[in-house]
């Protein structure tokens, strides 16, 4: 039986209204599990016009910044109550493991937490900026409609990095999940409805890159677009924001580079770099899909690695004791295979993985190791965003970081050595908006995180992200008591 979903717009649930729907499937069996409506351009307009109102005159604006805060307490403690149900429907849409997305949303609850808790602290400044007879301050204030567009993988978690700082500053949010994968977004409606989330605050609208998607990030009322997903969507976004000249912050995708220097400790080279591309079957925008390996660690790198990779329990998402399941989408499994066999057929050496471990249904993908000696084969240049690494072979430092640049992604990195000179001037010389010295993968809501390049700009996470949602306001205030003096007197 399928689940059908419905959209929240302006407090209530609602049907599209033309009242069309499409179908997700679940990547472990390929079968339809769910359907959610299609928005039109006039559900989307309804959307933002609710967030618009609810911003402007709604009780949302007359709350105070430490109400705000205890609202978004309420949200974290309504996570922690339907975190289950949270994590079974973003595993049964995407076929990411049930260990972490449970583990995403005990995380997703500090989230909001952590920002309800930064409400009340966006401070304003008193600079001395006038002679003494004014008072010149800055106030910081919420911008207004912010429409949040996430993709598929790590959905509620990257949604939490636009929505609760958002709120905590005051804005009202139109979200939109993709439509490869709606469910987990949509389900988080409820969160904010048992919450006491006040009518038009937060609102979700399902449905496809256009009308939803593009009528969204245009629309007159939108002043800040905040959108994660891959760098070609994002190429369409960026026009269609001269429409409304929003504010953008784009989190793009990664083509990460982990460096192994002869120096480094193997088992935790091995843990670090199979957690880097193996972890979520490869579907993150920091997986350390590179791996550069200097001469003398080379062989026994590699070796190990692939005995690694080939103890992966790969299966049923479900599954207490599964290490991978499979790909999200159809769509993405052939565009892997794809890239890999032309990639294999100009000289790309796999020596271990490139199959579907044996499965007749679910789009599984083994974990993969391909020997490169270009940077020019199709699954080096572009982010495949799945299990696949591709290893080279380095001399010295000077190559290693000339290799690891040679991208035009700058999302994240990592460097792998016992000489803490050496990994930190590694670290400086590559960019990238988060670097790992000695592990990889781990991370808080507290640090910044965000690209540059082809990975976007902007940066999502910790204190100054809330920043992000606010604009600066100048006043001057005469305090003197005497009268403004004629303008075509210069004294
Ligand atoms: P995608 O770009 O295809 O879709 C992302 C979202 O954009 C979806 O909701 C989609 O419906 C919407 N969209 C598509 N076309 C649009 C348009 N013309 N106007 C408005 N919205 C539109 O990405 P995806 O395949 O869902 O996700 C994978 C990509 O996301 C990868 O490139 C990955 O690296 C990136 N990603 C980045 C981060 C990060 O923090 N930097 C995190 C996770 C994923």
């Amino acid at each position: 039986m399928t689940v059908a979903y419905q959209m929240y717009i302006d407090g209530a649930w609602c049907d599209a209204d033309e009242g069309k729907r499409f179908n997700s499937s679940n990547p472990a069996t390929e079968e339809v599990w769910a359907t959610f409506p299609e928005a039109t351009a006039a559900d989307v307009d309804r959307a933002v016009r609710a967030a618009h109102r609810a911003f402007s005159e709604g009780p949302w604006s007359r709350m105070s910044a430490t109400q705000r805060g205890k609202l978004l307490q309420r949200i974290a403690r309504e996570i922690e109550t339907m975190g289950d149900e949270l994590a079974v429907a973003e595993t049964t849409d995407t076929g990411k493991l049930l260990r972490e997305t449970r583990w995403q949303m005990r995380n997703l609850a500090e989230v909001y937490d952590y920002y309800g808790g930064l409400a009340d602290k966006v401070e304003g400044q008193l600079p001395p900026a006038s002679n003494s007879g004014t008072l010149s301050m800055i106030v910081r204030e919420p911008l207004g409609v912010v429409a949040a567009i996430v993709p598929w993988n790590s959905q509620l978690h990257l949604a939490a990095f636009k929505i609760a700082p958002a709120l905590a500053a005051g804005n009202t949010i139109v979200l939109k999940p993709s439509e490869e994968a709606s469910a987990a977004v949509t389900a988080f409606a409820k969160v904010m409805a048992n919450a006491g989330v006040p009518q038009g605050v937060f609102n979700v609208v399902t449905g496809s890159a256009d009308p939803c998607g593009q009528t969204l990030v245009s629309h007159p009322l939108v002043r800040r677009v905040a959108f994660t997903g891959g760098v070609e969507t994002a190429r369409k976004i960026i026009p269609a924001t001269a429409n409304n000249i929003a504010m953008l912050s784009l989190e793009l995708g990664g083509k990460s580079p982990v460096i192994v220097y002869d120096d480094a400790d193997l088992d935790s080279v091995v843990n670090g770099v199979t957690s880097a591309i193996f972890a979520a079957s490869g579907q993150s925008c920091a997986a350390g899909s590179r791996l550069l390996v200097q001469d003398g660690l080379y062989d026994e790198v590699l070796d190990r690695l692939v005995k690694r990779a080939r103890e992966i329990v790969i299966g049923d998402p479900m599954g207490e004791t599964v290490h991978m399941g499979p790909l999200a989408t159809q769509r993405q499994r052939d565009r892997i295979e794809r890239l890999l066999a032309e990639s294999q057929a100009k000289g790309a050496r796999v020596v271990t993985g490139g199959g579907r471990g044996g499965f007749s249904k679910g789009w599984y993908f083994e974990p993969t190791i391909a020997e490169c000696d270009t940077q020019d084969y199709s699954i080096v240049r572009n982010e495949l965003f799945g299990p696949v690494l591709s290893v080279f072979r380095f001399s010295t430092e000077e190559q290693a970081i000339a290799l690891a640049k040679d991208t035009k992604y700058a999302f994240a990195g990592g460097v792998f050595s016992s000489d803490f000179a050496k990994a930190y001037r590694t670290a400086r010389a590559i960019p990238a908006g988060r670097f790992w010295v000695n592990t990889y993968r781990l991370t808080s809501f507290m640090m910044p995180f965000g690209g540059s390049g082809d990975s976007g700009y902007g940066r999502e996470g910790g204190v100054h992200a809330i920043h992000d949602y606010t604009q600066t306001k100048a006043i001057f205030v005469d305090v003197s008591g005497a009268r403004v003096s004629d303008p075509f007197v210069m004294r």
